[in-house]
């Protein structure tokens, strides 16, 4: 699996049926009908990408930023329902949406902010107000590792959260990447505290590790964060 997700191709194997055993590990399922996609792209940085799976009813499949257009994955995100909707969280990780939009005919949903008019994304989310999207999808505008950067949150209990928050194993905490703010760490600060008006218990970052915990625990957790932000 680890062969398959690495984005710089550095992993290798002596016996060839062990990269497929890799490949039909993806995606892989994480919590309810929430995948990981593996396949991680070097132009996103090795940053992880995720597919949530529902019915067309409620709004079809959404591709949270971009693996790596790999044939293999291509082929069982279409046979999982294909892409509906795909959300760009930040202009960093977002590799080959071209391709996925080519292919699945879906909607790209990206801020103004990282330039989502230049790359001609469908639905431009401008300004710092959250927008709904379906029923269940909430885009949240949380600007400072760029200035344009969204959250998605599903069903007020998964929260994708790109580069913006992630856990860290070593500190045991939530954390933001103090030293790749790339633009405002005061501004950082003021949307991390912004999430404190939303439940969730699920955190899926794009780089460092995912996070599950009850919503009061995550969001004793998630001022802890705040506090620690507001040190730096
Ligand atoms: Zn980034």
């Amino acid at each position: 699996m680890a062969l398959v997700a690495c984005p710089t191709g550095s992993i290798g194997t002596t016996e060839q049926h062990d990269a497929h055993i890799g490949i039909d590990a993806f995606p892989e399922q994480i919590a309810d009908h929430i995948y990981y996609c593996g396949f991680n792209a070097e132009s996103s940085f090795g940053a992880w990408s995720y597919l949530v799976v529902r019915p067309e009813s409620e709004g079809g499949n959404v591709l949270i930023d971009s693996p790596r257009f790999a044939t293999q994955l291509v082929k069982k995100v279409e046979a999982m329902g294909g892409v509906r909707t795909m959300f760009l969280t930040h202009k960093d990780d977002i590799a080959d949406h071209r391709r996925f939009a080519e292919r699945f005919g879906c909607t790209r949903i990206m801020h103004a902010g990282d330039g989502a008019q230049r790359l001609g994304i469908e639905n431009v989310i401008n300004g710092n107000d959250s927008v709904q999207i379906d029923q269940d999808l909430v885009a949240i505008p949380v600007p400072g590792h760029t200035r344009g950067h969204l959250v998605l949150l599903y069903q007020n209990k998964f929260l994708f959260t790109g580069d913006h928050l992630a856990w860290s194993p070593n500190r045991n905490s939530l954390i933001a990447f103090r030293s790749a703010c790339w633009y405002s760490w005061t501004e950082q600060t003021r949307s991390m505290e912004k999430l404190l008006n939303y439940d969730f218990e699920w955190v899926l970052p794009g780089h460092g590790r995912i996070h599950h915990a009850s919503r009061a625990q995550m969001r004793e957790q998630l001022e802890r964060c705040v506090d620690w932000m507001k040190m730096r």
